[in-house]
């Protein structure tokens, strides 16, 4: 049997990605997990046309679509990073399963916190790219990188992106 295709975002392979020019490499799982799958990373922020460093983002639920803005100063990337996920998407469809950041107001697959216009937290949820990407795959795994920490979570896991290939 082949490899499953594993979508994962590109800050947990250690590449530095992130708002603030870090990553967070998950030693743990590619560990466990890197002779068992291919990977493919994913950076939506960054691969979208942001910078990095930038500044940090956070999901805010007005009237209307959710939104994803900067906290400071409000600018709002919602179209742009809705756009590149449109464009990518349908590039992503031989993947068997996604491993997702937690709470990423782009990458979690649930638990991001969601603020309404003045910054108050109403709720939690997907991150935007997450959103789109559970619609569009509702068959295929997803989980964060805190899950698979969890006991049974990654041999789960796997069995379910090797079923997909078959
Ligand atoms: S957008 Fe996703 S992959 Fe990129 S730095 Fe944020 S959590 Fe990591």
């Amino acid at each position: 049997m082949g490899k499953p295709k594993i979508g994962i975002s590109s800050c947990l392979l250690g590449q530095p990605v992130r708002y603030d020019g870090g990553h967070r490499k998950d030693q743990h799982l590619l560990e466990k997990l890197g002779s068992l799958v291919l990977w493919q990373p994913v950076c939506p922020e960054t691969e979208c046309g942001l910078p990095t460093p930038r500044e940090p983002m956070r999901l805010e639920q007005g009237v209307g679509l959710l939104r994803i803005k900067g906290i400071d100063s409000g600018t709002d990337h919602t179209d742009m990073l809705s756009a590149w996920t449109e464009a990518r998407i349908s590039g992503l469809e031989d993947l068997c399963g996604f491993i997702f950041k937690a709470r990423s107001p782009s990458c979690a697959p649930g638990g991001a916190d969601i603020f309404d216009n003045d910054g108050v937290l109403i709720s939690t949820g997907p991150g935007l790219f997450a959103r789109a990407f559970m619609k569009r795959f509702p068959d295929v795994p997803v989980i964060d990188e805190e899950s698979l920490h969890e006991p049974d979570e990654l041999g789960n896991f796997i069995a379910r992106a090797r079923n997909l290939m078959s």
